[in-house]
């Protein structure tokens, strides 16, 4: 396991010292798996203030159709064949399709009434019923052999900064035969892995972060939480693998107890931070995919400049794919470490 880092420094004339020399370290890692670059610069303080979400929230309520009152007048049902029943429920949860389908089955699961949860006051019960809520849903395809149950992925886009254009939190549940770019070229990569190292990549890493201990946050059942080394998110992003899964549908009951409890562990991290929004990603192999290993990832969002309303994402992420992270993943990994 090679974690490559290539030293740079930038030089140049301070304009707070009186036009003094300047050193300024950056680094840029590649990714073990893939080979993709991160650029570690910038090394601001990672800390912002939230906003005033009394005003955020504002009316948000009014129109939102995922509240109770509008959940089953304004959300669409799937056709019988999919599902005769048209939703899928587990206790207060439900899942429809998307109104905006980016695929021939894309659904979203609402994770309950309640319109906005403060990421300290969600609770691991909460998020592991809208995690069995989609395995359920993905248990259900499979059971019928839509042709699209092949990959079956869970996102979550928390709050604006992450994507998402409504506030009550709600899961995107994603099966399609067609794998996203990050998931096929690390599903490639990890089959070449096994092809020449006759050992699964992500089996490999874990030993490899466990024995540094560097980016190891810690264990819960059989998931290993990592700070990622080559991050794609501006503060970090933080991987779970459950060992000895590959595919979403071989999850357990208790692994989705333990990586929604790992997922609140680290809400209440960044909320120190004064962090209010992340994405979170499964990454998952196909059934018969012996060179995949599920993990997902939670990759925190912040404003560049929250006074304006600027993302974290500019040209350099955007346009040459190249991500940029704030901070050491390993010093961010002390600070998140706390909670495990
Ligand atoms: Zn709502």
């Amino acid at each position: 396991m090679k974690f490559e880092v290539i030293q740079r420094e930038a030089v140049l004339l301070d304009p707070a010292n009186g036009m003094a020399l300047k050193k300024i370290p950056n680094e840029v890692r590649k990714d073990p798996l893939t080979g993709k670059t991160a650029r570690i610069c910038h090394f601001r303080e990672l800390k912002w203030k939230k906003p005033d979400f009394n005003k955020l929230l504002a009316g948000t309520e009014s129109w939102c159709p995922f509240c109770p009152d509008r959940v089953f007048k304004v959300t669409p049902c799937f056709p019988p064949e999919i599902l005769p029943a048209g939703r899928m429920t587990m206790a207060d949860k439900v899942l429809f399709p998307n109104i905006a389908p980016y695929d021939r089955l894309s659904a979203v699961a609402t994770l309950g009434p309640r319109h906005y949860i403060p990421m300290t006051e969600i609770e691991p019960q909460m998020v592991a019923d809208g995690f069995r809520l989609a395995l359920k849903y993905f248990r259900h395809l499979d059971q019928i052999k839509h042709p699209e149950s092949v990959y079956h992925l869970v996102s979550w886009n928390y709050m604006p900064a992450s994507g998402s254009s409504i506030i009550h939190p709600h899961l995107q549940v994603f099966a399609t035969s067609l794998a996203p770019n990050l998931l096929r070229e690390k599903l490639q990569a990890a089959k070449d892995y096994m092809a020449k190292n006759k050992t699964n990549y992500w089996d490999d890493l874990v030993t490899a972060e466990i024995k540094t201990r560097d980016r190891f946050l810690g264990k819960i059942g059989r998931t290993t939480w990592l700070s990622v080394f080559a991050p794609l998110g501006s503060v970090g992003d933080v991987m779970a693998t459950v060992a000895g899964v590959k595919s979403t549908l071989e999850l357990t009951d208790d692994d989705l107890l333990d990586l929604a409890t790992g997922l609140t562990k680290l809400m209440a991290a960044y909320d120190r931070m004064g962090i209010y929004n992340f994405n979170m990603s499964f990454y998952a192999g196909a059934q018969t995919d012996d060179h995949a290993r599920f993990h997902l990832i939670i990759s925190p969002r912040i404003y560049f400049n929250p006074s304006i309303g600027t993302p974290d994402v500019a040209s350099l992420g955007r346009l040459f794919g190249e991500s940029v992270c704030m901070g050491f993943p390993e010093k961010i990994n002390k600070v998140l470490k706390i909670e495990f």
